[in-house]
């Protein structure tokens, strides 16, 4: 069978382009790399390859029993059918033929051909289409039965291999290994997800919301992620090859250029200063965001620090990590947000504590006003990191002004704890909060009474001013930062921080897209905290632009209905002043 070119589009999260060879984390997270065996090995792969089929034909037996004995004999036919799939001769033949004449391993040989096995009846399109289910449901049950608790851990890569996987969690992406981990792509996934996000942070070019992606490739095929267009091209022929290798010379060239920028200030045409500021997620971003030209940490997303370990942070821990940014970031501002997770997502979760609807669920400040040692643990590590340099606190996800007050006073509660303690922090330290509720938004100028400064979180008030989830790839066609809606809210929390002499930053990934630059430059916006990897395009558009013909623009878009005809106004004026960043 030849190796068929395919090209796939998905959602661009993290800039570059990158060629390597694919490792598959299938639905189940078993990897199969392609490894070949010695002559001398290659009976027991055979062997091995005989066992999982004897063992897994085994377990469909027993769980055909438990079904029939539950729902009666016609519920148990599926078994039925998996077991002539696992006994098929025609299937174990081809397997065989790899292990032997190949010399590959069991699980590669049996990964290899559940696939092939795949495509073919994908290509027919005909009932039996159906049945690819079942093939992946039976090349799992012996992918466990050969792997099982020898599962190679992603940390132990032999050689450079591109990801592909159907979904990847926030921190098993932040622990991919990135001097052997070229890329990434997945099936599941928006531009916002938080996978998203830290794909960024590891500067390895990522695409996800791929639909279809494990279906048509192989372990070892060779695969093209294009994180600049959100293309992923697996089995390229030679002129795409060449094509993309021309490209990521060009990508290079360009990051060098950029990085020139670095020592010039953020300030447009006619001289106004605009503040850039760094989203981190892990304190060793600092150096990178201040290599991009970053002026500070604009957010600091400390969800993090409970994602890596098995057991919640201790005050040391939180302690340590600040303290640690701070340093790096030399006297230069920092603003640390406090945890902003569902509780699912902590560590020693139990399966109970899944929501349904966990973004509109008991999360973020909602959890940490329920949990209050939690909460105060993170606040007293933070009011003592204080003393290392000028740090700002700020609460994510308040929607109520009660809320809000609330969480103030747990604050108070903790500075008295400290001062009575001796343990010394800055009374004077500055608290702010996200706004990125729509009824935080529509209340801001209460707000702007209670706090130190906004922060906009244009992700989260995207997807619920507009009711998009941000993670959902089936519905990321309706999720726009531009919407005319979204642009009135944003317009409105800006103009009343103004009004009432309220610092106000934007720091959702709209942000990070030079393509909003101009809009949001023309929308008031002095203050903006984006994905290091995204500085030098931002300052390279600030410095091409004066404040009145931004404002211009946006008097325009202000007049627009919906997001496309914002998206397609926005990017003709791009590639007309910024030709070389949107060709
Ligand atoms: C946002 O919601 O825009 C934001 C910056 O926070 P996060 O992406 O961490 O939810
Ligand atoms: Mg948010």
């Amino acid at each position: 069978m030849n190796k068929q070119m395919r090209v796939l589009r998905g959602i661009p999260v993290s800039p570059g382009v990158t060629i390597g060879p694919a490792m598959i984390l299938d639905v189940t997270g078993l990897r199969i790399p392609p490894r070949r065996v010695s002559e001398a090995e290659v009976d027991r792969e055979l062997e091995r390859f005989r066992q999982a089929v004897e063992a897994a034909v085994h377990e469909v037996n027993r769980q055909k029993e438990l079904v029939t004995a539950k729902l009666g004999p016609e519920s148990a036919s599926i078994f039925a059918a998996h077991i002539v799939m696992l006994r098929d001769p025609g299937f174990s033949n081809r397997v065989e033929r790899l292990i032997r004449d190949e010399r590959y391993t069991a699980e590669y040989a049996v990964s290899h051909t559940i696939q092939r096995f795949i495509e073919v009846l994908q290509q027919l399109k005909t009932p039996l289409t159906s049945r690819v289910g079942d093939l992946r449901d039976i090349g799992n049950e012996l992918l466990r039965h050969l792997i099982g608790s020898q599962r190679q851990e992603l940390k132990h890569l032999e050689q450079p291999v591109v990801i592909l996987a159907a979904d990847l969690s926030p921190a098993e992406t932040a622990r991919l290994d990135t001097s052997r981990v070229l890329g990434f792509a997945t099936e599941l996934g928006g531009r916002t997800s938080h996978t998203a996000i830290v794909a960024g942070s590891l500067e390895i070019p990522a695409v996800v919301g791929v639909e279809g992606l494990l279906a048509h490739v192989l372990p070892g095929d060779q695969v093209i992620i294009d994180g600049n267009q959100g293309v992923v091209v697996i089995n390229p022929d030679q002129p795409t090859l060449e094509r993309y290798e021309r490209a990521l010379r060009r990508f290079k060239l360009f990051t060098e250029s950029l990085a020139t920028l670095r020592s010039l200030p953020a300030e447009t045409k006619d001289g106004t200063r605009i503040a850039l500021l760094g989203n981190i997620e892990f304190p060793r971003e600092v150096h990178y965001s201040l290599r991009q030209g970053a002026e500070g940490i604009g957010l600091y997303r400390t969800e993090f620090l409970f994602l890596e370990r098995d057991t919640p942070p201790t005050e040391e821990d939180h302690y340590e990590a600040y303290c640690e940014v701070i340093r790096a970031v030399g006297g230069r501002p920092v603003v640390i947000r406090t945890l902003d997770l569902g509780a699912d997502k902590l560590p020693g979760s139990t399966d109970e504590q899944r929501e349904r609807n966990p973004f509109l669920g008991l999360r973020s400040i909602r959890l940490c006003l329920r949990r209050l040692e939690l909460f105060k643990t993170q606040l007293r590590a933070i009011l003592r990191a204080s003393m290392e340099g000028p740090v700002s606190l700020m609460f994510p996800m308040v929607s109520t002004l009660l809320e809000l007050r609330q969480a103030k006073l747990v604050l108070a509660e903790v500075m008295e704890d400290l001062a009575e303690q001796g343990v010394p922090y800055r009374r004077d330290i500055k608290v702010g909060i996200m706004v990125e509720v729509p009824s935080t938004a529509i209340m801001a100028d209460y707000y702007a009474r209670e706090v130190d400064f906004f922060s906009l979180g244009t992700n989260d008030l995207t997807q619920y001013v507009l009711a998009v989830d941000r993670g959902n790839e089936k519905v990321a066609n309706l999720y726009s930062p531009v919407d005319p809606a979204v642009l009135r809210l944003i317009r409105r929390t800006i103009i009343v921080s103004r009004r009432r002499g309220i610092p106000i930053n934007i720091c959702g990934e709209m942000c990070g897209d030079p393509l909003y630059t101009m809009l949001l430059i023309g929308l008031g916006v002095r203050s903006m905290s984006a994905a290091p990897h995204s500085l030098p395009e931002l300052k390279q558009t600030i410095r091409s632009v004066s404040v009145e013909e931004c404002e211009k623009i946006t008097r325009r878009v202000m007049l627009m209905e919906n997001a496309r005809d914002v998206e397609a106004y926005l990017r003709g004026i791009a590639r007309e002043k910024l030709p070389e960043l949107f060709e």
